[in-house]
């Protein structure tokens, strides 16, 4: 797709998702920000400039969500086009909301916490046992 087609596209895109929104309404903003996630719709093109619009939106909800795509698309391995750099930004954003989500996402954790499963758990440990011989 050629560059000036993919604006256009990114525009109709911007303009479908925000058209007929009580402007006063961050929690419907908030909702169609959040479903242009590539993991609930998958982008033809890249749809970062409004993603990133939306994390220097108003509200801090909306902010809120653009950040979710951010981090999700990265878990996913998307490129976030410099998306991050705005998610460690964020936890300095003037919501405490907003900051809580960006020092929650960011903390380091060796491992995404997993449920519970005691079955799985008693397997693991027959599993264990069986390896070490005993
Ligand atoms: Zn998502």
């Amino acid at each position: 797709m050629k560059r000036r087609e993919q604006k256009t596209k990114i525009r109709e895109i911007w303009q479908q998702t925000f058209t007929g929104l009580d402007p006063e309404d961050e929690w419907a903003r908030a909702a169609r920000v959040r479903s242009l996630c590539p993991c609930e719709y998958s982008w033809t093109v890249p749809l970062w400039d409004i993603i990133f619009a939306a994390c220097e939106d108003p509200s801090p909800i909306v902010r809120e969500e653009a950040l979710h795509v951010i981090q999700d698309a990265h878990e996913h391995g998307f490129a976030t086009a410099g998306g991050m750099t705005l998610l460690y930004a964020a936890r300095r954003d003037p919501a405490p909301g907003v900051r809580r989500f960006a020092n929650d996402v960011l903390k380091p954790r060796p491992k995404r916490p997993q449920p519970r499963n005691r079955i799985r758990d008693r397997l693991m440990q027959k599993i264990a046992a069986v390896d070490h011989g005993d």
